[in-house]
């Protein structure tokens, strides 16, 4: 593919800004034809596949604040729309990056945003195609990824029936704990450097019924699914996987103030798959092939509720779920409102 390396390095202020940000970036890769410096990118969508794309935005003093490393929020804020791009099964491509900076941002800081997009940039192989700069109130970073499904392959919310297992990829609750204030290290990096589940997602593509990443908490996002997809949902919480980090950081807990973290917490971005019973070796050798855990932890119903039964057999009570639009938020960084993804259906 034909690719022109972006090097215009004109005089003072946004300009040079745009460049030093930009030349941190990945800048070509499949289907590049154009990059960033021109009036647009141009891309060559892969022969015979749809497109997928989805936008995502996080915004100083909503999401992150002075105590993150810019570099978390540059790769957070591409990682979660990879997350939805390994939700749809789709194989990433191409990023474009609007960033909102306030008069008198350190350079470093810009820098460091550059560093950590770069890096999960790399990481998964995709291209920052295109971009902007504007002056703004907060600093703010707004990533569309575009990736590529074969066509009727892709996997959305509203594919599930009753009877479908439910599984889940990794494990729950570190990212929800890494907030807590000393938590491990290991919590805090799962908080705030998110590995999207992009090779399980495609592996899963035309076997799962219904797919979604977790942002929001597991029983909540699981409600979405189940939305969707017209069902309910019974999910044994003791099946739900956690860590042993998880497991010594709660324990002494009260059972289900240990099990909520896992169950509600959040930003965990692994993936909530609906299995046909008679899939579920197929998922599992997906699972395999992608070195990537796969746990059955429930199954979908008739009806429309979530229920989480304890280990006792009874049903949990949940704290109600997040709403983006209600302030205030239960910590900075929680995520997202989902006002704009286009899913299309099958
Ligand atoms: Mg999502």
């Amino acid at each position: 593919m034909a690719r022109r390396p972006y090097r215009a390095a004109p005089k003072g202020g946004e300009f040079a800004l745009i460049d030093r940000f930009t030349r941190a970036l990945p800048q070509g890769g499949e289907g590049v034809v154009l990059g960033i410096g021109d009036d647009a990118a141009v891309l060559r969508a892969p022969a015979g596949e749809d497109l997928v794309a989805t936008v995502d935005a996080v915004v100083e003093g909503v999401h992150f604040d002075a105590r993150h490393a810019p570099a978390d929020v540059g790769w957070k804020a591409l990682a979660v729309n990879l997350s939805d791009l390994a939700a749809m099964g789709a194989r990433p491509l191409w990023a474009l990056v609007a960033l909102g900076v306030p008069l008198g941002t350190p350079e470093a800081r810009l820098a460091g945003v550059a560093r950590g997009l770069a890096a999960c940039a790399r990481r998964h192989r995709i291209a920052v195609a295109g971009g902007n700069v504007s002056r703004a109130a907060e600093l703010s970073l707004t990533v569309t990824v575009l990736g590529a499904v074969e066509p009727g392959r892709a996997l959305t919310r509203s594919g599930a029936a009753a009877g479908d297992l439910v599984a889940v990829s990794g494990t729950f609750g570190e990212a929800s704990l890494g907030l807590r204030p000393g938590a491990p290290p290991a919590f805090t990096r799962r908080q705030r450097r998110p590995a999207p589940r992009l090779a399980l997602g495609r592996a899963l593509a035309g076997i799962a019924s219904a797919a979604l990443d977790v942002s929001d908490g597991l029983v909540q996002d699981l409600g979405h699914l189940c939305a969707a997809s017209g069902v309910g949902a019974i999910v044994d919480a003791v099946a739900v996987p956690v860590s042993g980090a998880y497991r010594r950081a709660v324990a002494g807990a009260p059972p289900e103030d240990a099990l909520a973290p896992a169950l509600t917490g959040g930003e965990d971005y692994e993936l909530v798959v609906a299995i046909p019973p008679a899939r579920l070796p197929e998922a599992e050798a997906a699972a395999r092939a992608t070195r990537t855990p796969l746990t059955v932890v429930g199954r979908l119903v008739r009806g429309r509720a979530v229920r989480v039964v304890g280990p006792d057999g009874r049903e949990l009570p949940l704290p109600a779920g997040h709403d983006h639009l209600r302030a205030p938020p239960p910590s900075l960084t929680s995520r997202r409102g989902r006002l704009g993804s286009t899913r299309r259906r099958r």
